[in-house]
């Protein structure tokens, strides 16, 4: 057998997402409002987002929050995902690791970011906003926003960093079918825009000016409100689905993960498959590793700093206690494998620096060497992002190799890379280098900070 597959039937489907700030034994230090630097209220982090959002983001004391009917409806188009055991890599690493992973894929828009836009879109509707903003980088956030939106009915305005705006028009397309508006960023139709314009008239954008447009835009709109695809708790606590899902088919497999592997941007789907497990961890004293897939160009948790930062370039966001690379970091031109976000997250931050998670570093040619292997071996092209974490399933498989051990390893595939073959192509054709950060250029970002 090549290939095994386990699904839950619709009501096996978790009907409650997992909150892992209610059993950290260090909570998260506060979120500090941009304006006031006092802890931020729900009252005014509801200002940007969702009602119900803002006050999942602040909540520490409920370890399951429901996931409303509408949401859970729209999941069961796409859920559950299959979770596979990859025999056919296994076999071609030919380690005795027990090889399984999570298809995120699957999804509509071909990702796990569905997940939290679903219910993001949701709360919004519901709270009488008629208008959604966010950012995106390589655009698979804004396709999943603009077809939430299209479901719950509200007008979707996405900025797209122009250099993915430009180079990558696929997804501009997906979001455009779904009746989005997208508009390259830094653009002149902000404030923030038009002042990092005057600054650097070439700039190519980067995550942190387009999500400083979509702020802006969300703030002096009425009915107009703010998602965001990742970094914030409420994300992470949305995603759990899922690690709860791979829970109940990892025991028909009847199997537990020794080790489980995300790749990591702003840690969204990293959370998603490891806090169920991790809960295991903190409340049954299971001793299960989990590992955050970074890339070498982007490496916020293993070379960033730990301190209050920004979410954005332009400072408008609540500062945030996590690891980065600061607000104005900009990860290199030749990075084609995302995860290119400065900061590392609320959450995830704390449990790194609690010893209750590890990091790896992963080179660009590193991740397109696995991600091929992985296709041959299993059908499936990752998205370059998924690579990172299949580098390291095949890194910990072949340790495995070494030692004789058989130990379960666990991987979340995060997307599919079909609209991500000019990545590939890159590849390929052996136009793609590693590249590292230097000190100097990580202290000129954080040093001040
Ligand atoms: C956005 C994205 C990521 C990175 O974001 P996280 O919030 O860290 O999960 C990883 N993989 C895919 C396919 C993505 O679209």
């Amino acid at each position: 057998m090549k290939q095994k597959r386990y699904f839950l039937a619709d009501n096996e489907l978790p009907t409650q997402w997992y909150n892992i700030q209610a059993d950290m034994k260090n909570k998260p230090q506060p979120m500090l409002s941009p304006k006031t630097k006092k802890p931020i209220t729900v009252d005014e982090l509801s200002q940007l987002i969702s009602r119900e959002a803002a006050s999942q983001e602040l909540n520490f004391s409920d370890a399951w929050i429901d996931i409303p009917e509408p949401v859970l409806e729209m999941y069961r188009y796409y859920r559950s995902t299959p979770l596979v055991r990859a025999y056919g890599l296994e076999e071609a690493l030919g380690t005795p690791a027990h090889i399984y992973f999570k298809n995120e894929s699957v999804s509509p828009v071909g990702s796990h970011k569905l997940n939290s836009a679903l219910p993001q879109a949701y709360y919004c509707k519901k709270e009488g906003a008629t208008n959604i903003t966010t950012e995106t980088g390589a655009g698979q956030w804004g396709c999943a926003l603009s077809y939430a939106s299209k479901v719950f009915g509200l007008e979707c305005a996405v900025y797209q960093v122009k250099i993915s705006y430009n180079q990558k028009p696929y997804r501009r397309s997906v979001m455009q079918v779904f009746g989005a508006q997208v508009t390259p960023s830094p653009s002149m139709s902000t404030r923030a825009g038009k002042d990092i314009l005057t600054l650097y008239p070439n700039h190519q954008g980067s995550l942190g000016t387009a999500i400083s447009e979509a702020v802006e835009l969300a703030l002096t709109t009425p009915n107009c409100k703010y998602a965001l695809g990742s970094v914030m708790s409420h994300v992470s606590l949305h995603q759990t689905i899922i690690g709860l899902e791979a829970e109940k088919q990892m025991e028909k497999a009847g199997e537990y993960p020794d080790i489980v592997i995300g790749c990591f941007g702003g840690g969204s789907n990293f959370s998603g498959i490891s806090f169920p497990f991790m809960r295991h961890n903190i409340l049954d004293g299971k001793k299960t590793r989990f590992i955050a897939a970074e890339p070498e160009s982007c490496p916020k948790l293993t070379r960033g700093k730990f301190c209050y930062d920004y979410g954005d370039e332009s400072a408008y966001t609540p500062l945030m206690p996590m690891f980065s690379l600061g607000h104005n970091f900009r990860p290199a031109n030749i990075h084609a494998g995302g995860l290119r976000y400065h900061g590392a997250g609320v959450v995830v931050s704390q449990l790194y620096k609690d010893g209750l998670m590890e990091a790896a570093d992963v080179s660009q040619l590193q991740s397109f060497e696995a991600g091929l292997l992985f296709s041959k071996a299993e059908g499936i092209i990752p998205a370059p992002e998924s690579c990172h974490a299949i580098a390291v399933a095949v890194e910990e498989a072949k340790r495995c190799k070494e030692t004789g051990e058989s130990k379960v390893i666990l991987f979340n595939l995060s997307g599919h890379g079909l609209v991500d073959m000019a990545a590939y192509d890159q590849y390929l054709s052996g136009s793609l280098t590693n590249y590292t950060v230097s000190p100097e250029e990580i202290e000129k970002n954080v040093g001040n900070l």
